[in-house]
């Protein structure tokens, strides 16, 4: 089951016990095992037993599921890595900086200093008249409101 697992996915083989892992979580429809380069020790992906290539893909209640683990795992993790604080990262997309197309959760425990950056805001930004902000969210409203012009998760027209 799942979506687009036509081509040799790393992820795939690990659920299935046929690439190597360090395992650290397992239920009925997730896991979680290390990073194979973690940007810290203790770096943690979270993904699901089924194949979904992002998370445009994934079933609302498997990626509410994927982030209820990841709630579950962040306190253990930032305390078997001697971290309080962490990220929670979601790359879906090449453009977005996916590399692996088997969806996953990134949980990283992070240390002042450790030199991993995901800066916003971005330098490279400038801050847009309020009036563009407005229109923006004004657009995103009245999306939702329009039952016929509402897109789902998997039908979304990029411009
Ligand atoms: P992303 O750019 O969000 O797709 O991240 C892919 C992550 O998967 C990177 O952090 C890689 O280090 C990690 N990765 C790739 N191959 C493996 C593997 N065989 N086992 C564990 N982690 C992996
Ligand atoms: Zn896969």
């Amino acid at each position: 089951m799942g979506t687009s697992n036509t081509k040799h996915c790393i992820f795939c083989e690990i659920v299935h016990g046929a690439g190597e892992a360090s395992i650290c979580f397992e239920d009925a429809r997730a896991m979680a095992f290390m990073d194979i380069q973690p940007v810290n020790p203790g770096h943690v992906l979270i993904v699901p037993r089924e194949h979904h290539d992002s998370l445009n893909e994934v079933p609302e209640d498997l990626a509410l599921h994927l982030f209820h683990v990841a709630l579950k795992l962040g306190p253990v993790v930032r305390r078997v890595a001697r971290s309080s604080d962490l990220n929670l990262v979601v790359n879906s997309g090449e453009a977005a900086g996916q590399n692996v197309f088997h969806y996953h959760v990134h949980l990283i425990p992070r240390r002042l200093g450790d030199g991993f950056d995901i800066p916003l805001p971005f330098a490279g930004s400038p801050m847009p008249d309020r009036t563009l902000l407005d229109a923006m969210a004004a657009r995103i409203i009245s999306e939702l409101r329009d039952p016929v012009r509402r897109v789902t998760r998997d039908t979304v027209a990029v411009a």
